[in-house]
């Protein structure tokens, strides 16, 4: 099944910027049964784990993470870059290659009895869901699993999650 899901993610070089090897997932959201294997392998993985919400990064871990919750039958959060959410709330910074980026989440979204995933597509240094990681504590929430669809090998993402004792699953690697 994972053999359907890697085969479907293209690589796109030099995007967006000389050097870079890009994982493009548009073609695996474009294939119906890749992208039902995908969101099946999740519901299989996460369906008995007794999660209240799943927490969905901008804008990639939208698509997977409202599938996903939809299939579970509980709600989705979104964690957003700054200005997007309506309503008050928290913000996260954290470090870019050269600057620096943040996510925003509703102060109202989560409580101290959720159990959530957070859910991106793509885990490379880490920086974005360890940021994630950082709004779930102030929110008193607690985290069962980070999922990303993607993991590059040879960024640091897995071993800054390991570290921090973070537990997280992904579906194919590069
Ligand atoms: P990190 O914070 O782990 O360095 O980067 C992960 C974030 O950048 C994710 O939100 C992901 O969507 C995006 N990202 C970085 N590189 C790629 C890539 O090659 N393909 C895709 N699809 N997303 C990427």
């Amino acid at each position: 099944m994972t053999d359907i899901i890697k085969n479907s993610i293209r690589a796109i070089h030099d995007y967006p910027k000389p050097g870079i090897v890009f994982r493009d997932i548009t073609p695996l959201l474009a294939n119906g049964e890749a992208f039902k294997a995908t969101i099946e392998a999740l519901v299989q993985r996460y369906q008995s784990k007794g999660l209240t919400k799943i927490v969905g990064i901008e804008a990639r871990g939208f698509i997977f993470g409202t599938a996903l919750a939809y299939a579970l039958g509980i709600g989705f959060v979104p964690l957003r870059k700054p200005g997007k959410l309506p309503g008050k709330t928290i913000q996260q910074r954290y470090a870019l290659e050269y600057g620096e980026d943040a996510l925003e989440m509703h102060t109202d979204a989560l409580d101290a009895t959720d159990h959530v995933l957070i859910i991106d597509d793509l885990l490379a240094t880490g920086g974005t869901v360890l940021a994630a990681v950082e709004l779930m504590k102030h929110a008193d929430v607690t985290v069962e699993e980070c999922a990303f669809i993607i993991a590059l090998n040879a960024l640091p993402g897995a071993k800054r999650l390991q570290q921090a004792s973070i537990p997280y699953y992904t579906l194919c690697e590069f």
